[in-house]
């Protein structure tokens, strides 16, 4: 797994991750937004991540600190990936977004305590 296409549900935002050692950090996040929108996410550097097409059909989410960033295309709604507040160099995306990747294949998906991180800024 290398370079791999991601999609919101309408097709309207694609994005390209690139995936040298496959999917890393395959977790959920118990933070109040998370919890609601129960995405499977992956992470990668923000280098890794490129949106190729739909970049004025995305919207951008903040909350509390607003350091996060969270994308999401406007049409179909579908959270696609954000910049991390814990890890400013790092984006999160959907794997249920890309290609050939199956969001339930992966057992016990590690729950990320985003709800008790401190807000420092
Ligand atoms: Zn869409």
């Amino acid at each position: 797994m290398s370079l791999k296409i991601g999609k919101c549900h309408c097709g309207a935002v694609q994005f390209e991750v690139d995936l040298p050692d496959g999917l890393q950090n395959i977790r959920r996040c118990n933070c109040s937004l998370c919890r609601r929108k129960g995405a499977v996410m992956a992470s990668v550097p923000l280098k890794g991540l490129h949106v190729i097409s739909g970049k004025d059909a995305l919207r951008v989410y903040t909350w509390n600190s607003n350091t996060a960033k969270h994308y999401f295309c406007e049409v179909c709604g579908i959270y696609t990936h954000h910049q991390r507040r814990s890890n400013p160099n790092e984006y999160g995306f959907n794997i249920a977004c890309i290609e050939g990747v199956d969001p339930y294949a992966f057992e016990d998906v590690t729950v990320g305590d985003g709800a008790s991180q401190p807000i420092t800024t």
